[in-house]
C-alpha cells in the first residue's frame, strides 16, 4: 500500500471535497506518487455518505445500500484496507415486501438466476412474470440504450408492464437506484443500472448492506491511506475561490500553487467555484441541475423487536424500505426506514412523519397485537441527497475550459445516476486524466 512520493514530483494536485469522489481521486493520485492536498469544508469525511452522531449514537446520515456491480468501489475499499466480505452483508437479490410479494434470486449463474427469480416470484401472476422477462429482453435488444428524453414511466408503458409489476418491482428499483420518481427518471440511466445488475453476472445483482458505519466503510481508511502515502487532508478548510494563472492554480488567495485542481464538491457547491469567465457554460449546466431528497427515520424499539429479514419493502404508504440494523451489525431493536425521492411525506412535520412510519411498520414488528412505541427516534432529511436523474438532463463534463481544472462527483456526465459507484468512478477518472 505504501508508495513513496518522489521528492522531485512536479505535480501537486488540490482536491476540493473529501466525499467519496474526492477521496477516490486522492487515493489514486497518491498511489501513483502524485503529491495531493485535500480540502474539506466540514470537520467530517465522507460528504453525503458519512457517519453522524445522534444523541451519542454512532449512525449514518442515511441508510446506504451497494450492489455487487459496484466494482470500482469494492476494489478501492480493498486498496485502502477494507475487506468488503467483512464490512458488508452480501445477500443474493431478494425483494421481500410486507404485503407478501417476494422475489428471490437463487445462487445460479446469470441469466438463470433472474429467470428463476421471476418464475418463482410470489405476488406476480404468470402474465406479469412473462412481461418482466419480456422487458429484460427488450432492454437487451435496445442494447440498454434509450433516447435521452425517454422517462422510465414512458418506457414501462411502451413495454406494457402491468401495475403490480411496476409497483413492486420496476418502480421501487427505479426510485432506489436513481432516487428519482419514474415519471421524471431517465430510462437510459435506469437501463444502465439494470444492465450491470440484473442482466450482469449473478453476483452483480447481490445486495451489499454495510455492517459498519459509512465512515469506516471507505472515507476514513481512504484518508489514512492518502496521509500514509504523503498526502495531506485538511478538514474544516473550505475553498472559496480558485485562481488560474498560467499553468498554476492558487486557492483562497493563498501562496501555495497547484498544478491541477479537482473540484469534488457536490454540484450545489461547485457552481461558486466555477467563477472564471471561461467556465460560464459549464457553470450554467451545474446550476441547472435539480435535486431529490432522501429521508431516513431511525427508530429504536425493545431489543427483542426483529424483522423477518434484514430488509423489507413497503408499498401504499410513505415507507419504502425498512432495514433491521440489529441484523446488520448494529444494536438490536434499531430500525432505519428509508423514503427516497420527492413526495407528499416532505410536507409532514418530523413528529408526524415518525408517527406515520411507526404506524406503517408496526404490523410487521408486533404480530401478537401488543404494539410498543419506539423508545427513541430521529429523522434525518438530506434535501439534496442526489441530483434528480431526469430524462433529458445535461450533465457537466469532467474536463472544463480551463486546462487542469476538473470536476469529479456523482453528478458529472456518465451513464450512471448519482450513486457511490458513480462518485468513485468519477474520482478515479479525474485522477487518470491527470496521470495519463
Ligand atoms: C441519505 C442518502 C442515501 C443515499 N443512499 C445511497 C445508496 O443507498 N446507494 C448509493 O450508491 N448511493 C446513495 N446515495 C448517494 C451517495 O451518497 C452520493 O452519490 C455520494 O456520496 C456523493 O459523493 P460525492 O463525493 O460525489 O459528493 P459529496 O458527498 O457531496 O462530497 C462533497 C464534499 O465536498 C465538501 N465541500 C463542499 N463545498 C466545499 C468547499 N467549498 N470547500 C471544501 N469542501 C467542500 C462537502 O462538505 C463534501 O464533504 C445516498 C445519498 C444520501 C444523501
Amino acid at each position: 500500500m505504501a508508495v513513496t512520493e518522489p521528492a522531485d514530483s512536479p505535480r501537486h494536485v488540490a482536491v476540493i471535497g473529501a466525499g467519496w469522489a474526492g477521496l477516490a481521486a486522492a487515493t489514486a493520485l497518491s498511489g501513483r506518487g502524485v503529491r495531493v492536498t485535500v480540502f474539506e469544508a466540514s470537520r467530517n469525511l465522507g460528504g453525503r455518505a458519512r457517519r453522524v452522531e445522534l444523541d451519542g449514537k454512532p449512525l449514518d446520515n442515511g441508510q446506504h445500500i451497494l450492489i455487487g456491480a459496484y466494482r470500482e468501489t469494492l476494489a478501492l475499499m480493498r486498496t485502502v484496507g477494507v475487506d468488503p466480505q467483512i464490512a458488508l452483508t452480501r445477500i443474493p437479490l431478494e425483494l421481500r415486501y410486507a404485503d407478501g410479494f417476494h422475489l428471490r434470486a437463487p445462487r445460479l449463474p446469470a441469466p438463470l438466476h433472474l429467470a428463476l427469480a421471476l418464475a418463482g416470484a410470489k405476488g406476480l401472476n404468470w402474465s406479469e412474470r412473462w412481461q418482466a422477462a419480456r422487458f429484460m429482453s427488450a432492454l437487451r435488444a435496445a442494447r440498454f440504450h434509450y433516447e435521452p428524453d425517454l422517462s422510465v414511466a414512458a418506457l414501462l408503458l411502451r413495454e406494457r408492464q402491468d401495475t403490480t409489476l411496476c409497483s413492486h418491482f420496476w418502480e421501487p428499483l427505479c426510485v432506489s437506484a436513481l432516487n428519482t420518481p419514474p415519471a421524471r427518471a431517465s430510462a437510459s440511466a435506469f437501463a444502465a443500472v439494470l444492465r450491470d445488475s440484473l442482466a450482469g453476472s449473478r453476483s452483480d445483482s447481490d445486495l451489499l448492506i454495510p455492517r459498519t458505519d459509512l465512515g469506516a466503510l471507505f472515507p476514513e481508511p481512504a484518508a489514512r491511506c492518502v496521509e500514509h502515502r504523503g498526502g495531506e487532508i485538511r478538514l474544516g478548510t473550505p475553498v472559496h475561490s480558485i485562481c488560474a494563472s498560467g499553468d498554476r492554480f492558487t486557492l483562497n488567495d493563498d501562496a501555495a500553487e497547484y498544478t491541477q485542481v479537482i473540484i469534488a464538491t457536490g454540484p450545489q457547491h461547485a457552481a461558486a467555484l466555477l467563477a472564471d469567465e471561461r467556465l460560464s457554460a459549464i457553470r450554467s449546466q451545474v446550476e441547472a441541475l435539480t435535486y431529490q431528497p432522501i429521508v431516513t427515520c431511525y427508530l429504536h424499539y425493545p431489543e427483542t423487536v426483529r424483522l423477518p429479514c434484514p430488509m423489507l419493502g413497503f408499498t401504499g404508504g410513505i415507507v419504502q424500505w425498512l432495514f433491521d440494523r440489529g441484523q446488520l451489525g448494529g444494536p438490536a431493536g434499531l430500525l432505519a426506514a428509508v423514503i427516497s425521492a420527492e413526495g407528499a411525506h416532505r410536507e409532514l412535520p418530523q413528529d408526524e412523519l415518525t408517527d406515520r412510519v411507526h404506524r406503517e411498520i408496526a404490523p410487521q414488528l408486533f404480530r401478537d397485537g401488543e404494539v410498543r412505541t419506539p423508545d427513541w427516534s430521529r429523522v434525518i432529511t438530506e434535501k439534496r441527497a442526489t441530483f434528480s436523474c431526469d430524462a433529458g438532463t445535461l450533465r457537466p463534463s469532467m474536463t472544463t475550459a480551463v486546462s487542469g481544472l476538473l470536476l469529479a462527483g456523482d453528478y458529472v456526465a456518465s451513464e450512471y445516476p448519482g450513486t457511490l459507484e458513480t462518485s468513485i468512478r468519477q474520482g478515479l477518472a479525474a485522477a487518470r486524466h491527470i496521470t495519463g
